[in-house]
């Protein structure tokens, strides 16, 4: 069997099987290096589209289904990347050969599995009862169940549920955001934003309940969700964002490496030579080691052009620091690093438009950031992060320092 990343063999066939960002945007820098093999996507849409709007634009009416495409028809077009719709059932890697729903069966030289993942459901007896919200027919489904008159509880309180209660509320919803922790988010923001962020809901209309939802029952009015101590939240529809599980079974069953998403290196290389793998269904490890899944568009971007590189037989770029966004009630908020190790944390402003919070690790070198509606700062941050070079506390807190030119100053 041919090694395509050793050098032994070149790759002639790319077969990519799903087109959300990882498996799209692997197409788009395949051919920015050059290749000039071919190139297919598989998906069950027959479209590459994009997730982060199901829970916002899309969900509230003001972004049409057009707008969710990744590439119009025409890129598809020039950079020759033909796209089929059809799921993908079986992969056998040492022929690679793919089997799709219906029984054809496609062959690549080297296949690259950007699954993605299901929104993970809840485990309690009714949870056939509940939306979840992944896809773009999740996305109109929930969408028909929400406007004036309306009532929604939304089990989870993470950064899907928040966006979600934030969009219902807008289209006149009367939601119920339910959580078992009385600030949610807080690794990903700090205690302080976090709360800040939370604190949202309530102030826009939204009920914030603290609890275990148990299960969700049928009731004369409606559906009811049944909490730990016993109390009934009851409304029309019920959504539960609860996570999501990495789409991980055609690896499983071809026996490549799997725990906790597909096992891959810093160039989307699975245990297998001709299968590559990236976006939310995998995970990378380093030094042999798993590292936690990084579920956000960027880190799907990324890991989608590692993984080009990878079939390529090429150096991936460096390494990002990671990044993630989300939109609630009108502002953006958004988090680089991690805020969630050991050192310092710095303040500056107050929480609200403008405000960042900085975590600074014991050696002295910024370790994580985020705010509100500060993009510049946070692309600024996340320079200074990949530096690694001290910061003095002192500047960061100052709104008065530009944080552009310190990440320069710094270079
Ligand atoms: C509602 C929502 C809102 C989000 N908002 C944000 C945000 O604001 N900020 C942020 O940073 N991130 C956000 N994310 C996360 C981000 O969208 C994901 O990290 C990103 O979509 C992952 O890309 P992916 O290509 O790995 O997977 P996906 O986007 O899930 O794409 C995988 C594709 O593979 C297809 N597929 C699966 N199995 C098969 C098969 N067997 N055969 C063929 N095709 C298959 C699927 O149908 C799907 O189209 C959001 C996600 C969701 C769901």
């Amino acid at each position: 069997m041919e090694d395509f990343t050793s050098g032994s063999g070149a790759a002639r066939s790319v077969l990519i099987i799903g087109a959300g960002p990882a498996g799209f945007s692997a197409a788009a820098e395949l051919r920015r290096r050059g290749f000039d093999g071919t190139i297919d996507l598989i998906d069950p849409s027959g479209e590459a589209y994009d997730r982060p709007p199901l829970s916002k634009a899309y969900l509230a009416g003001t972004l049409d289904r057009g707008a969710l495409a990744l590439a119009g028809p025409d890129w598809f077009q020039e950079n020759s990347v033909r796209i089929t719709a059809g799921t993908a059932e079986r992969i056998a890697p040492d022929s690679g050969t793919v089997t799709l729903d219906g029984g054809a069966l496609l062959h690549a030289d080297a296949l690259l599995l950007a699954t993605g993942g299901t929104a993970r459901k809840p485990l309690f007896p009714g949870a056939s009862l509940v939306h979840t919200l992944r896809n773009r027919d999740d996305a109109d489904a929930l969408r028909a169940t929400l406007g004036p008159g309306k009532r929604l509880a939304v089990i989870g309180a993470g950064l899907i549920g928040a966006e979600v209660a934030s969009t219902a509320v807008s289209l006149g919803s009367a939601v119920v955001l339910i959580d078992p922790v009385p600030v949610p988010l807080v690794p990903a923001f700090g205690p302080e934003l976090a709360a800040h962020l939370h604190g949202m809901h309530a102030a826009a209309g939204v009920e914030t309940r603290t609890g275990l939802p148990v299960d969700v029952m049928e009731e004369d009015e409606g559906l009811a969700v049944l909490m730990d101590d016993g109390s009934l939240t009851v409304a029309d529809a019920v959504l539960a964002a609860v996570g999501m599980e990495p789409d991980t079974a055609l690896a499983e069953a071809a026996g490549i490496r799997v725990d906790g998403g597909v096992l891959v290196d810093a160039r989307g290389r699975t245990s297998h030579p001709r299968v590559f793998a990236a976006g939310d269904a995998v995970r990378r490890t380093t030094a042999g080691m798993p590292e936690r899944r990084n579920e956000h568009w960027d880190a799907a971007v990324r890991s989608g052009q590692a993984a080009a590189a990878g079939i390529l037989g090429q150096e991936p770029e460096a390494d990002a620091v990671p990044w993630f966004w989300t939109d609630r009630y009108g502002v953006h908020a958004e988090a680089v690093g991690s805020l969630n190790g050991k050192g310092t944390t710095v303040r500056r402003g107050i929480p609200g438009p403008g405000y960042v919070v900085f975590q600074i690790s014991p050696a002295g070198a910024l370790a994580g950031a985020a705010g509100i509606d500060a993009g510049q700062e946070l692309r600024a941050a996340r320079r200074l992060i990949a530096l690694g070079a001290p910061v003095d506390p002192l500047e960061l807190a100052d709104p008065a320092t530009d944080l552009r030119r310190l990440a320069r100053s710094r270079r």
